[in-house]
Protein backbone atom coordinates (compact mmCIF):
# COMPACT_ATOMS: atom_id res chain seq x y z
CA UNK A 1 0.00 0.00 0.00
CA UNK A 2 2.87 2.09 0.85
CA UNK A 3 4.54 1.37 -2.74
CA UNK A 4 1.24 1.99 -4.52
CA UNK A 5 0.79 5.24 -3.05
CA UNK A 6 4.46 6.36 -4.01
CA UNK A 7 3.86 5.31 -7.58
CA UNK A 8 0.67 7.41 -7.97
CA UNK A 9 2.04 10.20 -6.60
CA UNK A 10 5.07 9.78 -9.34
CA UNK A 11 1.78 9.47 -11.71
CA UNK A 12 1.45 5.90 -12.10
CA UNK A 13 -1.69 4.40 -11.12
CA UNK A 14 -2.09 0.78 -10.19
CA UNK A 15 -4.79 -0.53 -11.13
CA UNK A 16 -4.27 -4.47 -10.22
CA UNK A 17 -2.04 -5.34 -7.16
CA UNK A 18 -0.31 -8.43 -8.78
CA UNK A 19 1.05 -6.14 -11.52
CA UNK A 20 3.62 -4.75 -9.41
CA UNK A 21 5.21 -8.16 -8.79
CA UNK A 22 5.32 -8.50 -12.03
CA UNK A 23 7.08 -5.07 -13.08
CA UNK A 24 10.32 -6.43 -11.40
CA UNK A 25 10.66 -9.17 -14.20
CA UNK A 26 9.48 -6.63 -16.83
CA UNK A 27 12.34 -7.35 -19.57
CA UNK A 28 10.62 -6.00 -22.19
CA UNK A 29 8.69 -2.15 -22.93
CA UNK A 30 6.69 -2.08 -25.77
CA UNK A 31 5.88 1.62 -26.22
CA UNK A 32 3.83 3.57 -28.41
CA UNK A 33 5.75 6.66 -30.06
CA UNK A 34 3.47 9.20 -30.31
CA UNK A 35 2.48 10.57 -26.92
CA UNK A 36 4.67 8.76 -25.19
CA UNK A 37 8.21 8.73 -26.15
CA UNK A 38 7.37 11.86 -28.05
CA UNK A 39 5.64 15.31 -26.93
CA UNK A 40 2.68 14.90 -28.72
CA UNK A 41 2.24 18.82 -28.67
CA UNK A 42 2.90 18.97 -32.67
CA UNK A 43 3.01 21.75 -35.01
CA UNK A 44 3.19 22.44 -38.91
CA UNK A 45 7.00 23.12 -39.71
CA UNK A 46 7.23 22.16 -43.40
CA UNK A 47 5.04 21.57 -46.38
CA UNK A 48 5.27 21.03 -50.04
CA UNK A 49 2.57 21.36 -52.53
CA UNK A 50 2.75 20.06 -56.07
CA UNK A 51 3.19 22.86 -58.33
CA UNK A 52 4.73 25.74 -56.35
CA UNK A 53 1.98 28.20 -56.19
CA UNK A 54 0.72 29.91 -53.32
CA UNK A 55 -3.12 29.29 -53.47
CA UNK A 56 -2.43 25.48 -53.54
CA UNK A 57 -0.41 26.25 -50.38
CA UNK A 58 -4.13 27.83 -49.15
CA UNK A 59 -5.72 25.08 -50.49
CA UNK A 60 -3.37 22.14 -48.89
CA UNK A 61 -4.00 24.74 -45.66
CA UNK A 62 -7.80 24.50 -45.86
CA UNK A 63 -8.22 20.47 -46.43
CA UNK A 64 -6.05 20.83 -43.46
CA UNK A 65 -8.18 22.99 -41.39
CA UNK A 66 -11.51 21.47 -42.65
CA UNK A 67 -10.85 17.68 -42.68
CA UNK A 68 -10.28 18.05 -39.09
CA UNK A 69 -12.63 16.73 -35.72
CA UNK A 70 -10.51 19.07 -33.79
CA UNK A 71 -11.77 22.50 -32.59
CA UNK A 72 -8.83 24.88 -30.95
CA UNK A 73 -6.94 26.13 -28.42
CA UNK A 74 -7.32 22.03 -27.61
CA UNK A 75 -9.70 19.75 -28.10
CA UNK A 76 -9.21 16.39 -29.88
CA UNK A 77 -6.25 14.59 -31.33
CA UNK A 78 -3.19 16.74 -31.39
CA UNK A 79 -2.28 16.07 -34.80
CA UNK A 80 -5.20 17.45 -35.69
CA UNK A 81 -4.85 20.59 -33.39
CA UNK A 82 -1.77 21.38 -35.08
CA UNK A 83 -3.43 20.98 -38.33
CA UNK A 84 -6.17 23.76 -37.43
CA UNK A 85 -2.80 25.60 -35.91
CA UNK A 86 -1.45 25.76 -39.12
CA UNK A 87 -5.21 26.77 -41.57
CA UNK A 88 -5.46 29.85 -38.97
CA UNK A 89 -1.56 30.87 -39.09
CA UNK A 90 -2.54 30.68 -43.41
CA UNK A 91 -6.14 32.74 -42.53
CA UNK A 92 -8.13 30.30 -44.25
CA UNK A 93 -11.93 30.19 -43.40
CA UNK A 94 -12.66 26.29 -42.09
CA UNK A 95 -15.38 24.34 -44.20
CA UNK A 96 -18.33 22.80 -41.65
CA UNK A 97 -18.09 18.53 -42.05
CA UNK A 98 -20.93 17.68 -44.13
CA UNK A 99 -20.25 14.24 -43.87
CA UNK A 100 -17.51 11.67 -42.51
CA UNK A 101 -17.10 9.36 -45.50
CA UNK A 102 -14.47 7.62 -43.43
CA UNK A 103 -13.53 8.35 -40.24
CA UNK A 104 -9.36 8.68 -39.45
CA UNK A 105 -8.70 5.12 -37.74
CA UNK A 106 -5.45 3.73 -36.82
CA UNK A 107 -5.81 1.08 -39.56
CA UNK A 108 -7.03 3.11 -42.18
CA UNK A 109 -4.56 5.69 -41.51
CA UNK A 110 -6.67 8.41 -43.42
CA UNK A 111 -9.64 10.29 -43.39
CA UNK A 112 -12.17 11.11 -45.95
CA UNK A 113 -14.86 14.40 -45.40
CA UNK A 114 -17.56 15.83 -47.94
CA UNK A 115 -17.85 19.44 -47.96
CA UNK A 116 -21.01 20.81 -49.24
CA UNK A 117 -19.93 24.71 -50.63
CA UNK A 118 -23.35 26.06 -51.84
CA UNK A 119 -22.25 29.99 -52.85
CA UNK A 120 -19.17 31.11 -54.36
CA UNK A 121 -16.60 31.65 -51.40
CA UNK A 122 -14.73 34.59 -51.23
CA UNK A 123 -12.64 33.70 -48.31
CA UNK A 124 -9.41 32.39 -49.39
CA UNK A 125 -8.85 30.00 -51.60
CA UNK A 126 -11.21 30.46 -54.32
CA UNK A 127 -13.87 28.28 -54.19
CA UNK A 128 -16.84 27.29 -56.83
CA UNK A 129 -19.99 26.25 -55.09
CA UNK A 130 -20.20 22.24 -55.55
CA UNK A 131 -19.10 19.15 -53.41
CA UNK A 132 -15.82 18.83 -52.16
CA UNK A 133 -14.22 15.91 -50.79
CA UNK A 134 -11.14 16.09 -48.99
CA UNK A 135 -8.85 13.63 -48.03
CA UNK A 136 -5.77 13.66 -45.46
CA UNK A 137 -3.66 10.58 -44.57
CA UNK A 138 -0.77 8.87 -44.71
CA UNK A 139 0.93 9.71 -48.16
CA UNK A 140 1.16 6.38 -49.42
CA UNK A 141 -2.82 5.63 -48.91
CA UNK A 142 -3.54 9.12 -50.54
CA UNK A 143 -1.10 9.02 -53.39
CA UNK A 144 -3.03 5.62 -53.99
CA UNK A 145 -6.22 6.85 -53.64
CA UNK A 146 -5.77 10.05 -55.83
CA UNK A 147 -3.90 7.62 -58.68
CA UNK A 148 -0.84 8.06 -58.35
CA UNK A 149 0.10 10.80 -59.87
CA UNK A 150 3.56 12.24 -59.51
CA UNK A 151 4.32 9.65 -56.97
CA UNK A 152 7.86 9.44 -57.47
CA UNK A 153 8.61 13.20 -56.69
CA UNK A 154 6.11 12.41 -53.65
CA UNK A 155 7.94 10.16 -52.10
CA UNK A 156 10.98 11.59 -52.67
CA UNK A 157 9.78 14.90 -50.74
CA UNK A 158 8.38 12.95 -48.30
CA UNK A 159 11.77 10.75 -47.46
CA UNK A 160 13.16 13.80 -46.99
CA UNK A 161 10.65 15.25 -43.90
CA UNK A 162 10.86 12.10 -42.31
CA UNK A 163 14.39 11.52 -41.80
CA UNK A 164 14.15 14.88 -40.12
CA UNK A 165 11.69 12.86 -37.76
CA UNK A 166 8.85 15.06 -38.69
CA UNK A 167 5.45 13.17 -38.85
CA UNK A 168 4.27 13.46 -42.38
CA UNK A 169 0.64 13.62 -43.78
CA UNK A 170 -0.28 14.38 -46.88
CA UNK A 171 -4.03 16.13 -48.49
CA UNK A 172 -5.90 15.56 -51.52
CA UNK A 173 -9.00 17.05 -53.16
CA UNK A 174 -11.85 15.88 -55.10
CA UNK A 175 -13.35 18.53 -57.24
CA UNK A 176 -17.18 18.75 -58.58
CA UNK A 177 -17.46 17.35 -61.31
CA UNK A 178 -14.32 14.90 -60.75
CA UNK A 179 -14.25 11.25 -60.62
CA UNK A 180 -11.16 10.99 -58.78
CA UNK A 181 -9.54 13.13 -55.77
CA UNK A 182 -6.36 15.25 -57.05
CA UNK A 183 -2.80 14.97 -54.78
CA UNK A 184 -2.35 18.46 -53.14
CA UNK A 185 0.97 18.19 -51.29
CA UNK A 186 2.42 17.31 -47.81
CA UNK A 187 2.71 18.41 -43.94
CA UNK A 188 5.60 17.80 -41.75
CA UNK A 189 4.48 18.16 -38.32
CA UNK A 190 7.13 18.01 -35.73
CA UNK A 191 6.90 15.92 -32.62
CA UNK A 192 10.05 16.41 -30.82
CA UNK A 193 11.10 13.64 -28.22
CA UNK A 194 9.82 14.39 -24.51
CA UNK A 195 12.53 15.32 -22.49
CA UNK A 196 13.86 12.69 -19.55
CA UNK A 197 13.02 9.76 -22.36
CA UNK A 198 16.43 9.28 -23.61
CA UNK A 199 17.58 8.67 -20.16
CA UNK A 200 15.11 6.14 -19.31
CA UNK A 201 15.63 3.87 -21.73
CA UNK A 202 19.13 4.14 -21.02
CA UNK A 203 18.43 3.67 -17.99
CA UNK A 204 15.98 0.55 -18.39
CA UNK A 205 18.88 -0.89 -21.18
CA UNK A 206 21.04 -1.17 -17.82
CA UNK A 207 18.33 -2.83 -15.92
CA UNK A 208 18.52 -5.19 -18.19
CA UNK A 209 14.75 -4.11 -19.86
CA UNK A 210 14.11 -3.92 -23.61
CA UNK A 211 12.52 -1.03 -24.98
CA UNK A 212 10.75 -1.55 -28.29
CA UNK A 213 9.08 1.43 -30.07
CA UNK A 214 5.57 0.63 -31.92
CA UNK A 215 3.75 3.17 -34.18
CA UNK A 216 1.42 3.60 -36.33
CA UNK A 217 3.42 6.11 -38.14
CA UNK A 218 6.11 6.32 -41.21
CA UNK A 219 9.47 4.33 -40.74
CA UNK A 220 11.80 7.04 -41.72
CA UNK A 221 10.12 9.44 -39.43
CA UNK A 222 9.70 6.33 -36.90
CA UNK A 223 13.69 5.35 -37.22
CA UNK A 224 14.36 8.99 -36.90
CA UNK A 225 12.99 9.46 -33.41
CA UNK A 226 14.28 6.26 -32.24
CA UNK A 227 18.08 7.06 -32.94
CA UNK A 228 17.25 10.50 -31.72
CA UNK A 229 16.45 8.95 -28.27
CA UNK A 230 18.84 5.83 -28.05
CA UNK A 231 16.84 3.02 -29.15
CA UNK A 232 19.23 0.59 -31.54
CA UNK A 233 18.28 -2.25 -33.41
CA UNK A 234 16.57 -3.21 -36.34
CA UNK A 235 13.00 -2.23 -38.15
CA UNK A 236 9.98 -3.95 -39.72
CA UNK A 237 6.94 -2.86 -40.63
CA UNK A 238 3.19 -3.61 -40.53
CA UNK A 239 3.58 -4.96 -44.32
CA UNK A 240 6.37 -7.09 -43.36
CA UNK A 241 4.75 -8.97 -40.24
CA UNK A 242 1.76 -10.02 -42.36
CA UNK A 243 4.40 -11.64 -44.97
CA UNK A 244 6.22 -13.45 -41.79
CA UNK A 245 4.73 -16.63 -40.20
CA UNK A 246 4.58 -16.54 -36.71
CA UNK A 247 7.63 -18.78 -35.93
CA UNK A 248 10.02 -16.19 -38.36
CA UNK A 249 8.25 -13.40 -36.14
CA UNK A 250 9.75 -15.21 -33.21
CA UNK A 251 13.09 -15.63 -34.66
CA UNK A 252 13.30 -11.89 -35.55
CA UNK A 253 11.37 -10.72 -32.66
CA UNK A 254 14.90 -9.95 -30.35
CA UNK A 255 16.61 -7.86 -32.98
CA UNK A 256 13.78 -5.24 -33.62
CA UNK A 257 13.47 -2.57 -31.60
CA UNK A 258 11.41 -0.42 -33.48
CA UNK A 259 8.15 -1.67 -35.09
CA UNK A 260 6.64 1.20 -38.15
CA UNK A 261 3.20 1.92 -39.95
CA UNK A 262 1.73 -1.08 -37.82
CA UNK A 263 -1.98 -1.14 -36.95
CA UNK A 264 -3.18 -2.05 -33.30
CA UNK A 265 -3.70 -5.91 -34.48
CA UNK A 266 -0.23 -5.95 -35.46
CA UNK A 267 0.61 -5.15 -31.46
CA UNK A 268 -1.36 -9.07 -30.62
CA UNK A 269 1.43 -10.46 -33.01
CA UNK A 270 4.28 -8.47 -31.83
CA UNK A 271 3.32 -9.40 -28.16
CA UNK A 272 2.84 -13.07 -29.01
CA UNK A 273 6.00 -13.38 -30.68
CA UNK A 274 7.44 -12.00 -27.63
CA UNK A 275 5.92 -14.32 -25.00
CA UNK A 276 7.05 -17.11 -26.88
CA UNK A 277 10.59 -15.98 -26.90
CA UNK A 278 10.06 -16.01 -23.36
CA UNK A 279 9.39 -12.03 -22.87
CA UNK A 280 8.08 -10.76 -19.92
CA UNK A 281 6.25 -7.39 -21.56
CA UNK A 282 5.01 -4.23 -20.55
CA UNK A 283 3.04 -2.93 -23.33
CA UNK A 284 1.42 0.51 -23.89
CA UNK A 285 -1.81 1.88 -25.92
CA UNK A 286 -4.38 4.52 -25.67
CA UNK A 287 -7.30 3.17 -28.64
CA UNK A 288 -9.67 1.32 -28.03
CA UNK A 289 -8.18 -1.36 -30.62
CA UNK A 290 -5.19 -1.23 -28.17
CA UNK A 291 -7.49 -3.11 -25.89
CA UNK A 292 -6.57 -6.48 -26.54
CA UNK A 293 -3.00 -6.44 -26.58
CA UNK A 294 -2.76 -4.39 -23.15
CA UNK A 295 -4.96 -7.37 -21.58
CA UNK A 296 -2.61 -9.65 -23.33
CA UNK A 297 0.43 -8.60 -22.16
CA UNK A 298 2.06 -9.22 -18.61
CA UNK A 299 1.98 -5.43 -17.64
CA UNK A 300 -0.87 -3.52 -19.74
CA UNK A 301 -0.25 0.04 -19.30
CA UNK A 302 -2.50 2.80 -20.35
CA UNK A 303 -2.79 6.32 -21.11
CA UNK A 304 -4.34 8.57 -18.50
CA UNK A 305 -4.18 11.64 -20.67
CA UNK A 306 -5.17 11.24 -24.03
CA UNK A 307 -6.26 7.14 -23.72
CA UNK A 308 -9.46 5.65 -24.06
CA UNK A 309 -11.43 4.69 -21.40
CA UNK A 310 -11.78 1.07 -22.73
CA UNK A 311 -7.98 1.03 -22.85
CA UNK A 312 -7.85 1.79 -19.56
CA UNK A 313 -10.02 -0.63 -18.19
CA UNK A 314 -8.26 -3.52 -20.19
CA UNK A 315 -4.70 -2.07 -18.20
CA UNK A 316 -3.29 -2.99 -15.02
CA UNK A 317 -1.43 0.33 -14.50
CA UNK A 318 -2.31 4.02 -16.01
CA UNK A 319 -0.01 6.53 -16.59
CA UNK A 320 -1.58 10.17 -15.26
CA UNK A 321 1.24 11.67 -17.55
CA UNK A 322 1.35 9.57 -20.69
CA UNK A 323 5.46 9.74 -19.92
CA UNK A 324 7.34 6.78 -20.94
CA UNK A 325 10.02 7.95 -18.57
CA UNK A 326 7.20 7.01 -16.00
CA UNK A 327 6.96 3.35 -16.92
CA UNK A 328 10.52 2.91 -16.32
CA UNK A 329 10.40 4.92 -12.82
CA UNK A 330 7.25 2.61 -11.99
CA UNK A 331 9.77 -0.45 -12.73
CA UNK A 332 12.11 0.91 -10.37
CA UNK A 333 9.46 1.22 -7.80
CA UNK A 334 8.29 -2.54 -8.26
CA UNK A 335 11.35 -3.66 -7.70
CA UNK A 336 11.63 -2.07 -4.95
CA UNK A 337 8.60 -3.40 -3.58
CA UNK A 338 9.25 -6.40 -3.97
CA UNK A 339 12.80 -6.52 -2.45
CA UNK A 340 11.21 -4.65 0.70
CA UNK A 341 8.40 -7.32 1.06
CA UNK A 342 10.79 -9.78 0.36
CA UNK A 343 12.84 -8.84 3.65
CA UNK A 344 9.90 -8.37 5.81
CA UNK A 345 8.72 -11.92 5.01
CA UNK A 346 12.59 -13.56 5.14
CA UNK A 347 12.93 -11.55 8.81
CA UNK A 348 9.40 -12.52 10.01
CA UNK A 349 10.90 -16.44 9.23
CA UNK A 350 14.43 -15.72 10.14
CA UNK A 351 13.19 -14.52 13.47
CA UNK A 352 10.39 -17.18 14.74
CA UNK A 353 11.15 -20.34 14.23
CA UNK A 354 13.61 -20.52 16.96
CA UNK A 355 11.34 -20.07 19.89
CA UNK A 356 9.62 -23.05 18.92
CA UNK A 357 13.24 -25.14 19.10
CA UNK A 358 13.87 -23.13 22.68
CA UNK A 359 11.16 -23.98 24.19
CA UNK A 360 10.79 -27.65 23.01
CA UNK A 361 14.24 -28.65 23.71
CA UNK A 362 13.75 -27.37 27.74
CA UNK A 363 10.64 -29.05 27.57
CA UNK A 364 12.58 -32.44 26.46
CA UNK A 365 15.36 -31.68 28.98
CA UNK A 366 12.85 -30.83 31.70
CA UNK A 367 14.11 -27.32 32.60
CA UNK A 368 11.68 -24.78 33.87
CA UNK A 369 9.76 -22.92 30.56
CA UNK A 370 11.85 -19.94 29.65
CA UNK A 371 8.95 -17.79 28.03
CA UNK A 372 5.37 -17.51 29.53
CA UNK A 373 2.24 -17.34 27.16
CA UNK A 374 2.49 -13.73 27.91
CA UNK A 375 6.71 -13.48 26.95
CA UNK A 376 5.82 -14.71 23.90
CA UNK A 377 3.06 -12.23 23.35
CA UNK A 378 5.51 -9.70 24.17
CA UNK A 379 8.17 -10.55 22.16
CA UNK A 380 6.17 -11.00 19.01
CA UNK A 381 4.65 -7.96 19.55
CA UNK A 382 7.83 -5.97 20.22
CA UNK A 383 9.44 -7.42 17.62
CA UNK A 384 7.21 -8.61 14.61
CA UNK A 385 4.95 -5.36 14.31
CA UNK A 386 7.47 -2.16 14.17
CA UNK A 387 10.79 -3.10 13.42
CA UNK A 388 9.00 -5.47 10.22
CA UNK A 389 6.93 -2.48 9.11
CA UNK A 390 9.71 -0.63 8.88
CA UNK A 391 11.61 -2.97 6.57
CA UNK A 392 8.94 -2.21 4.58
CA UNK A 393 10.32 1.61 4.43
CA UNK A 394 13.63 0.91 3.33
CA UNK A 395 14.76 3.01 0.53
CA UNK A 396 15.62 0.84 -2.77
CA UNK A 397 19.30 -0.26 -3.11
CA UNK A 398 21.75 1.48 -4.92
CA UNK A 399 21.97 -1.17 -7.76
CA UNK A 400 18.35 -1.50 -8.05
CA UNK A 401 18.34 -0.11 -11.68
CA UNK A 402 21.40 -2.33 -12.30
CA UNK A 403 20.86 -5.74 -11.68
CA UNK A 404 18.87 -7.55 -13.96
CA UNK A 405 15.14 -7.97 -13.60
CA UNK A 406 14.15 -10.77 -11.45
CA UNK A 407 13.59 -14.03 -13.11
CA UNK A 408 10.18 -14.74 -13.53
CA UNK A 409 9.87 -17.99 -12.66
CA UNK A 410 12.09 -17.28 -9.28
CA UNK A 411 10.76 -18.47 -5.77
CA UNK A 412 10.55 -15.46 -3.92
CA UNK A 413 12.46 -17.68 -0.78
CA UNK A 414 15.25 -18.37 -3.74
CA UNK A 415 18.51 -18.94 -2.09
CA UNK A 416 17.40 -18.44 1.85
CA UNK A 417 16.99 -21.96 2.65
CA UNK A 418 20.58 -22.24 4.03
CA UNK A 419 19.95 -18.79 5.59
CA UNK A 420 17.05 -19.26 7.19
CA UNK A 421 18.00 -22.58 8.67
CA UNK A 422 21.31 -20.97 10.14
CA UNK A 423 19.28 -17.95 11.77
CA UNK A 424 17.10 -20.35 13.26
CA UNK A 425 19.46 -22.47 14.95
CA UNK A 426 22.13 -20.11 15.84
CA UNK A 427 19.19 -18.11 17.78
CA UNK A 428 17.94 -21.18 19.33
CA UNK A 429 21.62 -22.11 20.42
CA UNK A 430 22.42 -18.97 22.37
CA UNK A 431 19.42 -18.65 23.92
CA UNK A 432 19.43 -21.61 25.38
CA UNK A 433 22.83 -21.90 26.16
CA UNK A 434 22.68 -18.70 27.73
CA UNK A 435 19.61 -20.00 29.69
CA UNK A 436 21.34 -22.99 30.33
CA UNK A 437 24.05 -21.24 31.79
CA UNK A 438 22.07 -18.72 33.95
CA UNK A 439 20.10 -21.55 35.45
CA UNK A 440 23.42 -23.80 36.33
CA UNK A 441 25.14 -20.39 38.24
CA UNK A 442 22.02 -20.47 40.50
CA UNK A 443 19.80 -17.78 38.67
CA UNK A 444 16.51 -17.68 40.26
CA UNK A 445 13.87 -18.92 37.25
CA UNK A 446 12.30 -15.50 36.87
CA UNK A 447 15.73 -13.72 36.35
CA UNK A 448 16.56 -16.13 33.85
CA UNK A 449 13.29 -15.82 32.30
CA UNK A 450 13.42 -12.08 32.14
CA UNK A 451 17.29 -12.33 30.58
CA UNK A 452 15.82 -14.53 27.76
CA UNK A 453 12.68 -12.85 26.88
CA UNK A 454 15.60 -9.39 26.97
CA UNK A 455 18.00 -11.77 24.48
CA UNK A 456 15.08 -12.60 22.09
CA UNK A 457 14.25 -8.89 21.95
CA UNK A 458 17.06 -7.51 21.48
CA UNK A 459 18.51 -10.18 19.40
CA UNK A 460 15.75 -9.81 16.89
CA UNK A 461 16.06 -6.16 16.93
CA UNK A 462 19.52 -6.68 15.33
CA UNK A 463 18.23 -8.98 12.76
CA UNK A 464 15.80 -6.40 11.62
CA UNK A 465 18.46 -3.79 10.91
CA UNK A 466 20.49 -6.58 9.50
CA UNK A 467 18.19 -7.66 6.83
CA UNK A 468 17.58 -4.44 5.37
CA UNK A 469 19.50 -5.15 2.51
CA UNK A 470 21.39 -8.20 0.49
CA UNK A 471 24.60 -5.31 1.10
CA UNK A 472 26.70 -5.44 4.93
CA UNK A 473 25.43 -2.40 6.46
CA UNK A 474 28.56 -0.38 6.16
CA UNK A 475 28.17 -0.42 2.63
CA UNK A 476 24.64 0.85 2.65
CA UNK A 477 24.46 3.30 5.94
CA UNK A 478 23.34 3.18 9.26
CA UNK A 479 21.12 5.80 8.88
CA UNK A 480 19.61 5.14 5.48
CA UNK A 481 16.29 4.10 7.30
CA UNK A 482 15.11 6.54 9.82
CA UNK A 483 11.82 4.20 10.60
CA UNK A 484 14.00 1.36 11.53
CA UNK A 485 16.02 3.82 13.59
CA UNK A 486 13.28 4.96 15.01
CA UNK A 487 11.32 1.64 15.68
CA UNK A 488 14.51 -0.01 16.97
CA UNK A 489 15.05 2.98 19.58
CA UNK A 490 10.75 3.01 20.45
CA UNK A 491 10.82 -0.41 21.02
CA UNK A 492 14.43 -0.27 22.97
CA UNK A 493 12.62 2.30 24.88
CA UNK A 494 9.68 0.27 25.93
CA UNK A 495 12.00 -2.38 27.48
CA UNK A 496 13.26 0.09 29.70
CA UNK A 497 10.00 1.00 30.61
CA UNK A 498 8.46 -1.93 31.29
CA UNK A 499 11.53 -3.57 33.45
CA UNK A 500 12.13 -0.96 35.55
CA UNK A 501 7.85 0.17 36.68
CA UNK A 502 5.40 -1.57 38.11
CA UNK A 503 4.26 -2.87 34.66
CA UNK A 504 7.24 -5.41 35.10
CA UNK A 505 5.65 -7.69 37.47
CA UNK A 506 2.10 -7.40 35.08
CA UNK A 507 4.30 -9.16 32.33
CA UNK A 508 6.46 -11.00 34.90
CA UNK A 509 9.87 -9.29 34.21
CA UNK A 510 12.27 -8.66 36.56
CA UNK A 511 14.71 -5.71 36.44
CA UNK A 512 18.33 -6.28 35.29
CA UNK A 513 21.74 -5.36 36.44
CA UNK A 514 23.99 -3.32 33.93
CA UNK A 515 26.26 -6.67 34.01
CA UNK A 516 23.28 -8.61 32.30
CA UNK A 517 22.74 -5.88 30.11
CA UNK A 518 26.20 -6.29 28.37
CA UNK A 519 25.68 -10.05 28.15
CA UNK A 520 22.75 -9.49 26.21
CA UNK A 521 24.09 -6.94 23.97
CA UNK A 522 26.81 -8.92 23.45
CA UNK A 523 24.97 -12.06 22.72
CA UNK A 524 22.31 -10.16 20.71
CA UNK A 525 24.77 -8.91 18.70
CA UNK A 526 25.89 -12.76 16.94
CA UNK A 527 23.34 -13.08 14.56
CA UNK A 528 23.76 -9.85 13.11
CA UNK A 529 27.27 -9.95 13.15
CA UNK A 530 27.31 -13.42 11.24
CA UNK A 531 24.92 -12.12 9.01
CA UNK A 532 27.00 -9.21 8.23
CA UNK A 533 30.32 -11.40 7.34
CA UNK A 534 28.51 -13.89 5.49
CA UNK A 535 26.65 -11.17 2.98
CA UNK A 536 30.42 -9.32 2.84
CA UNK A 537 32.08 -12.45 2.16
CA UNK A 538 29.58 -13.78 -0.13
CA UNK A 539 29.43 -10.70 -2.21
CA UNK A 540 33.31 -10.95 -2.10
CA UNK A 541 33.07 -14.23 -4.46
CA UNK A 542 30.00 -13.08 -6.42
CA UNK A 543 32.11 -10.18 -8.10
P1 LIG B 1 0.86 6.66 -33.89
O1 LIG B 1 -0.09 7.11 -32.85
O2 LIG B 1 1.57 5.40 -33.55
O3 LIG B 1 1.82 7.72 -34.34
P2 LIG B 1 -1.45 6.67 -35.61
O4 LIG B 1 -2.18 5.40 -35.74
O5 LIG B 1 -2.01 7.75 -34.77
O6 LIG B 1 0.03 6.31 -35.18
O7 LIG B 1 -1.20 7.29 -37.04
C1 LIG B 1 -0.72 6.51 -38.09
C2 LIG B 1 -0.68 7.34 -39.35
O8 LIG B 1 -1.99 7.73 -39.69
C3 LIG B 1 0.13 8.60 -39.22
O9 LIG B 1 1.46 8.40 -39.57
C4 LIG B 1 -0.56 9.51 -40.22
O10 LIG B 1 -0.01 9.30 -41.51
C5 LIG B 1 -1.99 9.04 -40.20
N1 LIG B 1 -2.79 9.89 -39.32
C6 LIG B 1 -2.63 10.09 -38.00
N2 LIG B 1 -3.57 10.90 -37.51
C7 LIG B 1 -4.35 11.23 -38.53
C8 LIG B 1 -5.53 12.02 -38.69
N3 LIG B 1 -6.06 12.67 -37.65
N4 LIG B 1 -6.09 12.13 -39.91
C9 LIG B 1 -5.55 11.49 -40.95
N5 LIG B 1 -4.48 10.73 -40.89
C10 LIG B 1 -3.86 10.58 -39.71
MG1 LIG C 1 -2.03 8.09 -32.56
Amino acid sequence: AIGVRRMARRNALVRRLDALETLGSVNVICSDKTGTITKNKMAVVQTWVDGAQSDREQLLALIAASNNRASLPNVGDPTEIALLMFGKEKGVERLPIDEEQVPFSAEAKYMHTRHDVRERRVAAPLLEPGDYIFLKGAPEKILELAGNRGKEQVLAEHARMAELGLRVLAAAVQEPGESMPKFVGLLGMEDPPREGVAKAIAEAKLAGVRTVMITGDHAKTALAIARQIGIEGEMLQGKDIDTLSPDELVRRIQSVSVFARVSPMHKLSILEALKRHGCIVAMTGDGVNDAPAIKGAHVGIAMGRDGTQVAREAASIVLADDDYATIVRAIREGRRIYDNVRKFILFLLRSNFDEILFISATLLLGFPLPYLPVHLLWINLMTDSLPALALGMEPEEADIMRRPPRHAAEHLFNGEWVRLAVATLLSFLIAFLYYFWLLRTGDPVEEARSDVVMLAIIFELFMAFGSRSRHPIWKIGFFGNRWMLGAIALTAALQVFVLYTPLGSFLHLVPLTLLEWGEILLLGSIGFLVFEFWKFFSSRRNT
